[in-house]
């Protein structure tokens, strides 16, 4: 059997079709197969790789922590010097008072953390999140997904999470439905997953307000958008408003599986009492994935990318907007999407970029545009060259 068929026979898969490339390596923005085509990776492992594919100071940390130690009991009892030194820098980093990290293994993970502890620390037991959101797969973060088709993700996996309702994102009215009995309101500062929706102005300072007015904790989900990928280092410091939780994974982890939720040290102490040990984890902050992690932190500061990275996205606008088909371009930093109004249209467009080297994806709640989020390394040579390819692609779409 070919590694492909044992691929179609053993691997669990969740889409009927899937791509089916081989992956040989990969290195920068760039992806192999065995057979030595190049594939621009656009969506960098979706926002994970930021520092680019194999970038030395991630393999370095990993493999000094690994010959060092790798997994003891990870959490809470031992001190780790990994753990200690990446809590530490992201807590100089994010505004204050978010400065205690409980690590986990994933994005889905840093969610149900998240509420578990707003819910620990309010003692209420409503929860709010928004239309068109992704948090996740396991049942508490899918709890908080609400998608514009209705119950469709959900309704075979119920029962989930009681209590939990759906506000529209920027719609200000909404923002009154939280009330003094709501635990929480979870919200990505920038919608990923509804096809890269911006917040408008002032809207998260309004669900800021009405959080404050209500004790209700606010938590951001910054597992697409932290680390630089909308050109701050976080999007709460874009768009200037401090939640009391935020949830970080994907590029947190330079490439390896790691996701945290911080808050300040009081709010987070909650989880010590009643019960004790209110969260724990086996694998969760494992000191290799933090070493990674660290060292991809460290290199993106040292480096400066995120500097870069709003004139990068613009670069791509600009040779994107006027191009064939395409009818809008939504964009934070290098979280973009690019409109192209019809499924059919995104089908074809998949179908040659897979052909001519393009990785690129389409999103969970929107089915008409397609994605850009490359690594935050690329360069304006890369950039100028992907659009090349793309901008053939879309001249071609009614070719095949
Ligand atoms: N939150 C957001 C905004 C995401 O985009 C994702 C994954 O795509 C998740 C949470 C879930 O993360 P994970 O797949 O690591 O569980």
């Amino acid at each position: 059997m070919t590694l492909r068929q044992q691929f179609l026979a053993h691997i669990g898969q969740t889409s009927p079709e899937p791509l089916l490339l081989e992956v040989e390596r990969a290195e920068g923005v760039f992806f192999y197969t065995p057979q030595g085509k190049r594939y621009y990776d656009l969506i960098s492992g979706v926002s994970v790789n930021n520092v680019g594919h194999a970038n030395p100071a991630v393999i370095s940390a990993v493999q000094m922590q690994a010959a060092d130690y790798m997994h003891v009991m990870v959490y809470g009892e031992l001190v780790e010097r990994p753990q200690v030194q990446y809590a530490k820098l992201i807590s100089e980093l994010l505004p204050d008072p978010l400065d205690s990290v409980y690590f986990v293994n994933s994005g889905s993970e840093a969610v149900e953390g998240a509420l578990k502890l707003a819910k620990r620390y309010t003692g209420r037991h409503k929860m709010m999140s928004m239309h068109c959101a992704y948090h996740g797969s396991n049942h508490g973060s899918l709890s908080m997904m609400a998608s514009p088709e209705g119950d469709t993700w959900k309704a075979p996996f119920q029962p989930l999470l009681p209590n939990v309702e759906y506000l529209w994102f920027n719609n200000f009215d909404d923002i009154n439905r939280i009330d003094e009995e709501t635990a929480c309101v979870l919200v990505e500062p920038v919608q990923g997953e509804a096809g890269v929706i911006p917040p408008k102005e002032g809207y998260l300072q309004a669900l800021r307000r009405r959080c404050d007015e209500t004790g209700t904790m606010l938590i951001f989900d910054e597992i697409q958008t932290g680390l630089g990928r909308t050109g701050a280092m976080f999007a709460m410091q874009k768009y200037g408003v401090t939640p009391d939780i935020v949830c970080l994974a994907k590029a947190f982890g330079g490439g390896m599986p790691l996701g945290a939720f911080i808050s300040s040290k009081e709010i987070m102490d909650s989880l010590q009492s009643n019960p004790v040990l209110g969260h724990i984890t086996t694998f969760g902050g494992h000191p290799v994935c933090c070493a990674a992690g660290l060292a991809a932190l460290q290199y993106n500061i040292d480096n400066h990318l995120v500097d870069n990275v709003e004139e990068k996205g613009k670069r791509y606008e600009e040779a994107l907007k006027n191009a064939p088909h395409v009818q809008e371009i939504r964009r934070s930093g290098l979280l973009m999407a690019v409109e192209l109004g019809s499924s059919d249209k995104l089908f074809k467009i998949m179908s040659l970029f897979k052909e001519n080297g393009i990785m690129s994806d389409w999103f969970l709640f929107c089915d008409t545009a397609f994605r850009i989020s490359p690594p935050l390394t690329i360069s304006e040579e890369e950039i100028d060259d992907s659009c090349r390819i793309i901008l053939r692609c879309l001249e071609n779409i009614y070719e095949q």
